[in-house]
């Protein structure tokens, strides 16, 4: 993939679909390993640019100031999340070149290709053999994978290094704690009490799949959903926001 040298690319943030055959805009147009992607222009290829029938600009040009072609990329990640693209799939840095037109949250550019990309845990497959197939794609294109995490990214794959020893480490805590939780949700059961803070001791009543029932020492009952159950693997013990105020369940 070369990138011209002679200029230095404006970087800007896109998000993209991700699956085995690589990478795809969210319309659907995909991008390739080792080839920019340039942009297209209806308007050029009809003649016109609609309330502009004289206004015709040719390929050579694109994209140009008075149409809407071009690869769009944002100013920065707060801009890709006005635009509502957050958790619509994978985000990353891109490369912009060639005629690049400003506007006020982003860009449109002639040539664009990925610089870095951003995976949100739960987009990576969740055994090696998997991730290495999936990952394949996005190798592909030489850029920098680092996987989303709540405080900071950490670097997964260095582009001509390979994998990345704190990515790696990252991922199998990740799936260590996914089944040491879902083990411990599983068994938790009747009678296990909970501590509810500023409340006093309760007792699991019902275990649902979605629910957990507690019922308090002056018993009042308390209906925490399952998925604000969080297990502190620190001491083995549940930590949830309940609907009227935060409760620990104590397994001891
Ligand atoms: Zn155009």
């Amino acid at each position: 993939m070369n990138i011209p040298d002679y200029i230095s690319p404006v970087v800007g943030y896109r998000v993209w679909q991700w699956n085995a055959a690589g990478l795809k805009s969210l319309n659907g147009e995909p991008w390739l390993p080792g080839r920019p992607l340039a942009a297209g222009c209806r308007a050029a290829v009809r003649g016109t640019i609609v309330g502009r029938p004289k206004a015709v600009h040719g390929a050579h040009e694109l994209p140009h100031s008075d149409c809407t072609c071009g690869v769009y990329a944002a100013k920065n990640l707060e801009h890709l999340r006005q635009f509502g693209y957050e958790g619509r799939g994978i985000h990353g840095e891109v490369y912009l070149w060639g005629t690049v037109v400003e506007h006020k949250l982003g860009w449109r550019a002639q040539f664009a290709y990925p610089k870095s990309l951003f995976l949100p845990p739960d987009t990576i497959p969740f055994t090696l053999t998997q991730i290495d197939a999936r990952l394949k794609a996005l190798i592909a294109f030489g850029a920098d994978i680092f996987i989303l995490g709540e405080h900071e990214s950490i670097r997964f794959w260095r582009n001509g290094s390979g994998f990345d020893a704190a990515g790696l480490d990252c991922l199998i805590k990740t799936r260590k704690e996914y089944y040491v939780r879902r083990q411990w949700e599983r068994t938790l059961k009747k009678g296990d009490r909970v501590a509810v803070l500023g409340r006093g001791i309760a007792v699991v009543e019902q275990a649902g799949n979605k629910e957990v029932v507690v019922v308090l020492w002056n018993r009042l009952v308390l209906r925490i959903a399952r998925k604000d159950i969080v297990l502190n693997q620190q001491n083995m013990r549940g930590e949830c926001e309940a609907n009227n105020g935060s409760g620990v369940i104590d397994r001891t």
